[in-house]
């Protein structure tokens, strides 16, 4: 049976560059993913005018419909999947006037519980020698060090549980709303909170690998850099989507049995500290 890799958000950005890059050097069938299915096909006309082949199947990680909808599918037609890249997100602009409540459920509805969501349905089909990489951001890392002491520990905590992750950012989003998010111990950036969501999640979910009885499982989360995109913005950033996507690239690629990285946070194709 052939492999099959799955990429979330990949009409446009970085995600379209992981893709791109899976789709030349996945051994096997890799699914472009879009919330917007018109979206979606575009994309992948666009690689197959460049002789490449993705799939299509639509996704959208806010919703439990569309979510169960792809695992049927790839439970039906492959079996389950080999490499899931998470790499769905959203972001304000900073000029942005949304109030900073709705920001803040809005960032870490799409980046960490949609995220989680996709996950929590996707995870139990992952074959041996899976790899699921979750794009998060440094953003995270810059959001934690402005967190209260006590709340960095708990994040930082490697024996955190998915349900008190779950707890601290709907408390985030709770205080956010409330404009107490700063005195409860949170950072000020909703899609920098939603970001440590999605960094520990990836802790979490590693170390539940670790005992899973599915041989040689990975699961690691990276920072793609400031890459141009419509996220990113297009004037400043240095790096392309594509360059963004290397790091992505080099973790679900990721040779079998190579026994890690493990729960890494990667930036350059290197392990940083969170
Ligand atoms: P883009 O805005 O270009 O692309 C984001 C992608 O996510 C789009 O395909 C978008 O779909 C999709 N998406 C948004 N919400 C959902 C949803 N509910 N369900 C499914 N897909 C969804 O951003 P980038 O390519 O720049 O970002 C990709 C990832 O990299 C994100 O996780 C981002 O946080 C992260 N990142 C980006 C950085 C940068 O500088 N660009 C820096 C650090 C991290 P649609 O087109 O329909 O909106």
């Amino acid at each position: 049976m052939s492999r099959v890799a799955v990429v979330t958000g990949s009409n446009k950005g970085i995600g379209l560059e992981i893709v791109r890059g899976l789709c030349k050097q996945f051994d096997g069938i890799v699914y472009l993913t879009a919330r917007n299915e018109k979206l979606g096909q575009e994309a992948v006309q666009k690689l197959k005018s460049e002789g490449l082949n993705p799939s299509f199947h639509q996704l959208d990680i806010t919703n439990e419909q569309s979510i169960q909808a792809l695992k049927q599918h790839l439970q039906d037609k492959h079996g389950g999947l080999d490499v899931l890249v998470n790499n769905a997100g959203f972001s304000y602009k900073g000029a942005d006037t949304t109030p900073f409540g709705i920001q803040a459920e809005n960032s870490a509805g799409i980046n960490f519980f949609g995220t989680l969501a996709a996950s929590k349905a996707l995870l139990p089909i992952i074959k041996p020698h899976g790899r699921v990489v979750n794009v998060s951001s440094q953003g995270s890392n810059m959001s934690l060090k402005k967190c209260s002491p006590d709340r960095q520990a708990r994040f930082r905590d490697r024996s955190i549980q998915e349900e008190e992750l779950v707890k601290l950012l709907n408390k985030f989003i709770e205080t956010a709303k409330e404009g107490t998010n700063k005195k409860h111990g949170f950072s000020d950036s909703a899609y920098g909170m939603s970001k440590i969501g999605v960094t520990v999640l990836t802790f979490i979910q590693a170390r539940e690998m670790e005992k899973d009885p599915r041989e040689d499982i990975l699961v690691n989360c990276m920072c793609p850099g400031w890459c141009k995109s419509d996220m990113g913005g297009w004037e400043k950033p240095t790096k392309t989507a594509a360059d963004g996507a290397d790091t992505a690239l080099f973790l679900a690629l990721l040779p079998p049995n190579t026994k890690g990285p493990q729960g890494q946070f990667f930036y350059d194709r290197k392990p940083i500290p969170f």
